[in-house]
């Protein structure tokens, strides 16, 4: 794998990189074990201070951040912004909450005094994907820093400026030496890293393939990991739902970051009985959407991030098509511009298609119709992936089965599934296991640990 910028949008390849040679790792490795010896010991405030500097570092850098996002993965300027904002307030979330969410805690037990302690436990791994390139990086590390934690980053070989500009704001807002490094590396390394003593734990966000083979390097040296894998979220749309807004939400939700979202919906399971009118809106809504220039905010669908992307989607749709699936709009590449551009498509009667048992990361909406409430349920849990799921129901009876029944690691009730600091976020399944954000997240990476005095 090359270390590379390559434009989505045009195609080319504009720079690329020279992986971090192995006396480069053994130095990072080194500075990550002395920093947090120092580190560990650093007060929440010392700690909150460069995280909130951090955070106005974000806030001033946001449009130079967001065009390197666009040029390496082809995001929509706005939503690169956006992302940007995210990290901003997941930074002062952090540096706000930290010491609350790991404060002791003193429980009465038969001992003069007991208490639960959560302590930092050293140099983390993280692995990261490039669909949200910032986002995804600072949801691990503004926890783990704040936790007393240090990081080494090992990002997506597709987005090395974005990795490197990471870097630099850590630096910039004061934090230590070796609490915060980018490893310009390719995945062929991560199993010697996992293997190294001076690397505790891991995360990784990225597919389920990734995934396995990071969890079974980290098994075999036990060593914890936190796993943020894909998706295939549906999204149930029943009777009672006002269909105008179900049909905004659910197209903003499918083709958010041009579809390429591990929480983007992804199976539309529509009541039979408002299914005709879901699908007509719908369909129209997918055909008026502007595919084009991610710089030009008056665009609603960028490209996809690679070629690899695209070859996959378009894979896929064939394959839906070719069992049955119907293609109301789009289905093609648009082959009329440089880069990695698909149309925006929507697949109906797409049950029992590859569309509907794998995950689809682009701007593929595959849509079928349940018989009842149950049907519904059953559809939306038929698949290996149990990330987010979104329902669309004005019965507070439907509301409360939904919540309970829907097998995901968050549901959402008359609404898009969203990362927000203040909630866990996680998967079940092959969506992975271990929770981000939160104080469920930053206690992932701590030594929970029981003292007992007598
Ligand atoms: P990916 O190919 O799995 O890559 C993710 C990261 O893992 C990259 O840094 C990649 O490095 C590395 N990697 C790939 N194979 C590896 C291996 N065998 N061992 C160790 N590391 C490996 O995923 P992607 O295409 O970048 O991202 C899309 C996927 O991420 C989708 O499935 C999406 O749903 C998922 N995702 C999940 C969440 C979540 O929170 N659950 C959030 C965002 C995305 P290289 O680039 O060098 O190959």
């Amino acid at each position: 794998m090359t270390i590379a910028t390559t434009n989505p949008a045009t195609g080319e390849t504009l720079k690329t990189f020279q992986p971090h040679s192995d006396q480069h790792l053994e130095q990072a490795l080194d500075r990550a074990a002395k920093a947090f010896q120092t580190w560990r010991r650093t007060t929440f405030a010392e700690r909150a201070a460069r995280m909130q500097k951090a955070a106005a570092l974000l806030e001033e850098r946001k449009d130079s951040l967001a065009r390197l996002i666009t040029l390496e993965m082809g995001k929509l300027r706005k939503q690169g912004v956006a992302e940007i904002e995210k990290c901003a307030n997941g930074c002062r979330y952090y540096a706000e909450n930290a010491e609350r969410h790991l404060a002791d805690e003193v429980i009465a037990t038969d001992a003069k005094r007991s208490l639960v302690k959560h302590q930092p436990v050293g140099a983390v791994l993280a692995v990261m994907p490039w669909n949200f390139p910032f986002w995804q990086v600072f949801r691990f590390a503004a926890p783990a820093l704040m936790a007393g934690d240090v990081g080494l980053l090992k990002h997506a070989s597709s987005v090395p400026q974005c990795a490197l500009a990471i870097e630099e704001i850590f630096k910039n807002a004061g934090f230590p030496q070796g609490v915060f490094q980018t490893l310009l590396i390719g995945s062929d390394k991560v199993q010697k890293l996992i293997e190294d003593p001076r690397i505790v734990a891991a995360t990784l966000t990225g597919s389920d393939g990734a995934g396995r083979s990071l969890g079974r390097a980290a098994g075999g040296q036990i060593k914890k990991t936190v796993l943020e894998l894909g998706g295939s979220d549906p999204f149930v749309v029943l009777p009672s739902a006002k269909l105008e807004q179900a049909v905004k939400v659910a197209v903003a939700a499918r083709i958010q970051n041009a579809g390429q979202s591990c929480i983007a919906a992804k199976r539309f399971i529509v009541h039979q009985q408002i299914a005709e009118e879901f699908e007509k809106r719908f369909v129209d809504a997918f055909k008026a959407l502007k595919v084009g220039d991610p710089q030009d905010d008056a665009t609603d669908v960028g490209p996809l991030a690679s070629r690899q992307v695209l070859d996959d989607v378009d894979d896929q749709v064939r394959r839906s098509a070719s069992k049955g699936a119907r293609t109301a709009c789009g289905g093609k590449r648009l082959e009329d511009r440089p880069g990695f551009f698909y149309a925006p498509t929507v697949l109906l009667n797409a049950e029992n298609t590859a569309a509907f048992q794998e995950e689809v990361f682009g701007p593929v909406a595959a849509v079928t119709r349940a018989k009842d409430l149950d049907h519904a349920i059953a559809l939306a849990n038929d698949t290996q992936f149990g990330l987010g799921a979104a329902a669309f129901t004005n019965d507070s009876k439907e509301q409360e089965r939904l919540a309970d029944e829907l097998e995901a690691g968050s549901v959402f009730i008359n609404g898009m599934v969203k990362s927000d600091p203040r909630l866990p976020f996680g998967g079940i399944k092959a969506s992975g296991y271990g929770r981000e954000l939160s104080q469920v997240g930053i206690r992932e990476f701590t030594n929970t640990k029981t003292v007992w005095i007598g």
